[in-house]
C-alpha cells in the first residue's frame, strides 16, 4: 500500500511537470510599453515556466528589424498596436498563419486577419472628445458632421502621420469610398483651430484649454489624462450611433514566420486570448478586452456603452496607402 502511494506520488509529480514545458522560452518583439506588457509575461511564466525575453520599440523599426533578420530572427511572436501595423507585418510575409479553435472562439472574426496571421488582443475606440464648458453632447452626432461649417475654428486633431488617423480615414474609405471620405477630411482641415498636434494627449489638452472645442482621440489616452487631472472639462462622445458605429482598432499579435519555437508562440498567443489573460492585457492600458466574454474594467465601463463599427480591422491596412494620399491631397498635415 505504501509503495502504491509513493508510486502514485511520483507519477503525479511526473505528469504535472509536463504541462509546464520547463526550459521552454520565447522571444517577443513588442510595440507595447514595458510596464503594460511585463505583468502579462510574468503571469505566463508563473503559470507555465516558459521564460519570456522581449524587445520593446516602435512598430515601424520592429518590422524593419524583423525583415532584416529574416530566417535568422530570434523572435517568436510580434505584439504591436494598430491593425494597420499588424496588416503590414502580415503583408511583408513576417507572420505565420495559425489555425486555432481557441482563437476562433475567443476573438471575433472582424478583429483578426481573415488569413489568421494576426489576432486582435485588445480594443480601443477612436472617438470624439469635447470641452464640457463649450459643447453640449446634443451638438454632436458623427465624425463626418465635424466637417460642417458650425465647427469652423473649433476642431483640433492629431497629425495625419500617426497610424491611428491613417486607420480612421482608411475605415471611411472602406465604408463610403474615397470621394465621401475626402469631403470629410477636407471639411476637418477647413475647421482646424490649430495646426495638428503630435499626440492625443496634447490634442485633449488643447480642447481643455479652449484652443478648440472638439477633438478625436483614443479612449485610453482620455482615461490616463483624466486620472491625472479629473477636473479637466473633458468628456467622451460616441459618434455614428445611428450609422455604423464608433471606429475601433486593436492591439494584437501574431507568430513570427521564422520562429524556432512556433508551437510555444502559438500556445502563448492562444493563452493571451483566454479569459485568464484578457483582463490583464486590456486593463493595464485602460482598453477593452478583444474577447467579448471578458468584461471591461469598471473605470473603462464608466465611460458608457456604445455601438462599435463591425468593419473588419484588416481593411484599415488595405486602404492605408489610399488614406495617406487622401490626407495629403486634403492638406491634413
Ligand atoms: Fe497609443
Amino acid at each position: 500500500m505504501k509503495l502504491l502511494i509513493s508510486l502514485a506520488l511520483i507519477l503525479t509529480s511526473f505528469f504535472s511537470a509536463i504541462p509546464s514545458f520547463a526550459g521552454d522560452s520565447l522571444v517577443v518583439y513588442t510595440a507595447r510599453k514595458e510596464h503594460l506588457i511585463k505583468p502579462v509575461f510574468d503571469a505566463y511564466t508563473a503559470k507555465t515556466g516558459t521564460e519570456i525575453e522581449y524587445i520593446t520599440g516602435k512598430a515601424g523599426p520592429l518590422l524593419t528589424r524583423l525583415k532584416a533578420e529574416g530566417t535568422n530572427t530570434p523572435a517568436d511572436l510580434l505584439i504591436t498596436v494598430d491593425a494597420g501595423n499588424l496588416w503590414h507585418a502580415a503583408n511583408e510575409g513576417l507572420l505565420l498563419p495559425v489555425s486555432s479553435e481557441k482563437l476562433d472562439t475567443n476573438i471575433p472574426a472582424h478583429l483578426k486577419d481573415p488569413q489568421n496571421r494576426w489576432f486582435g488582443l485588445s480594443l480601443r475606440a477612436r472617438t470624439i472628445v469635447y470641452n464640457t464648458d463649450k459643447v453640449s453632447p446634443a451638438d454632436l452626432s458623427t465624425y463626418e458632421a465635424l466637417a460642417g461649417d458650425e465647427w469652423k475654428n473649433r476642431l483640433v486633431l492629431r497629425t495625419s502621420k500617426k497610424v491611428y488617423n491613417q486607420s480612421l480615414v482608411a475605415s471611411f474609405i472602406a465604408e463610403h469610398g474615397e470621394t465621401v471620405a475626402e469631403k470629410t477630411v477636407r471639411g476637418w482641415v477647413a475647421n482646424l483651430a490649430a495646426a495638428p498636434f503630435s499626440n492625443d494627449t496634447k490634442t485633449m489638452e488643447a480642447v481643455a484649454a479652449g484652443i478648440g472645442d472638439v477633438g478625436i482621440v483614443n479612449t485610453y489616452y482620455y482615461g490616463r489624462l483624466m486620472k491625472k487631472d479629473p477636473a479637466l472639462p473633458l468628456a467622451l462622445y460616441w459618434p455614428n450611433q445611428n450609422e455604423s458605429g464608433v471606429h475601433v482598432n486593436v492591439s494584437g499579435g501574431g507568430v513570427i514566420k521564422h520562429s524556432k519555437n512556433s508551437d510555444g508562440a502559438f500556445r502563448f498567443l492562444e493563452w493571451l486570448s483566454s479569459t485568464e489573460a484578457q483582463s490583464l492585457f486590456a486593463d493595464a492600458n485602460m482598453e477593452y478586452p478583444a474577447n467579448p466574454a471578458v468584461p471591461s474594467s469598471t473605470e473603462v465601463l464608466a465611460w458608457g456603452e456604445f455601438k462599435a463599427n463591425p468593419l473588419n480591422v484588416a481593411s484599415y491596412g488595405e486602404h492605408q496607402a489610399a488614406a495617406i494620399r487622401l490626407m495629403d491631397r486634403a492638406g491634413y498635415k
